[in-house]
């Protein structure tokens, strides 16, 4: 298949581009590299740079590469930079991401395989988290990725675009040759492990009083190469809706920090702060819908083994991607 990939520059995308490329697929990357690197992207994919907020651009780019399906990472993805700037969240993951949404329907693509988020439920009633539960998101993050959701139903509506949407819960983990370099690095075991690999003095604990057995906030970590593979199973003509992808265990702060003492056979220190405005308490996923419904099963359901393959990415790229 023709696959058009947004974001296949970043983390999570440049891993779904090399899983695409193995599984056979013609792979195009569309990115404009503000959070991505060019060397991240596979050397057998087409590579346009360009910038979802053109819209004529947009339409060219997926016009020209006959696109038959879309997967859309493209997006801001910070919860705590959302609470400060709900502005470029709305503007890119919304606005920009509509223009892509326009380009699809008007150029007859079959799928579109979007990147939602765990945090479009807010904080849950109950965990694990199925799909049907309300989403009240406390994050414009969370409120952009929900209103790209509902652009979808409607665009299936009434455009006949099937969608897959994935809501993931905390991705991490590296494959081989891809792994997580973000320019400013926000998420916590990047965090962690820059500790372990003499980078970092400490790393930084946000909130110890939430209502959870340690008082430290409970995430599902996801390796993204199992991420990848769901992408991969989304293209199957028969499949739609929206599906979490997690593991079914949460994970507290604490716990990852010692995870990655075990892993780096290295002591870590950790400092306490005040709570990180936007943060649920508690994110765990039912996954079943993907088990059932896609055939999805992960390869790195073992938080041991996700922090394992991301310590071997940043001791093999200490400084990360070159450019
Ligand atoms: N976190 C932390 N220290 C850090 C980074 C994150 O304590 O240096 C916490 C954060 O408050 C959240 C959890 O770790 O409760 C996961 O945060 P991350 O940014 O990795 O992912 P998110 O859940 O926000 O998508």
């Amino acid at each position: 298949m023709n696959v058009f990939v947004t974001g296949g520059a970043g983390y999570i995308g440049s891993v779904c581009v090399e899983e695409l490329l193995n599984a056979g697929h013609a792979v195009t990357v569309f990115d404009n590299l503000s959070e991505g690197h060019r060397s991240a992207v596979d050397p057998r994919a087409a590579f346009v740079p360009g910038d979802l907020r053109e819209r004529a651009a947009v339409l060219r780019a997926v016009q020209e590469t006959k696109a038959e399906a879309i997967i859309h990472f493209a997006a801001f993805a910070l919860v705590g930079e959302s609470m400060t700037n709900p502005t470029k969240y709305f503007r890119n993951n919304v606005a920009n991401g509509l223009n892509l949404l326009e380009a699809a329907a008007e150029a007859g693509v079959r799928k579109f395989v979007f990147s939602s988020t765990c945090a479009t439920y807010g904080p849950p009633d109950r965990v694990p988290m199925t799909e049907d539960l309300p989403q009240r998101p406390i994050n414009p993050y969370g409120e952009s990725k929900l209103m790209f959701e509902k652009m979808l139903q409607w665009f299936q509506q009434i455009h006949g675009l099937d969608f897959v949407a994935f809501r993931y819960f905390n991705a991490a983990g590296a494959s081989e040759r891809f792994g997580e370099h973000h320019r400013i690095e926000t998420h916590l075991i990047p965090n962690v492990l820059k500790v372990a690999l003499g980078q970092a003095p400490q790393c930084e604990i946000y909130g110890t009083d939430y209502p959870t057995p340690d008082g430290t906030c409970i995430r599902d970590y996801i390796h993204i190469a199992d991420l990848a593979q769901a992408h991969i199973l989304a293209l199957q003509p028969d499949k739609k809706g929206f599906f979490n992808l997690g593991n079914g265990e949460g994970y507290s702060v604490r716990e990852v920090i010692r995870m990655c003492e075990k892993v780096s056979g290295k002591r870590i220190t950790a400092i306490e702060k005040p709570r990180r405005p936007g943060d649920p308490p508690r994110l765990v996923a039912a996954a079943d819908r993907a088990f059932n419904e896609l055939g999805w099963r992960p390869r790195y359901p073992k938080l041991e083994d996700i922090v394992t393959t991301a310590y071997r990415w940043h001791v093999k790229h200490p400084n990360g991607y070159p450019d």
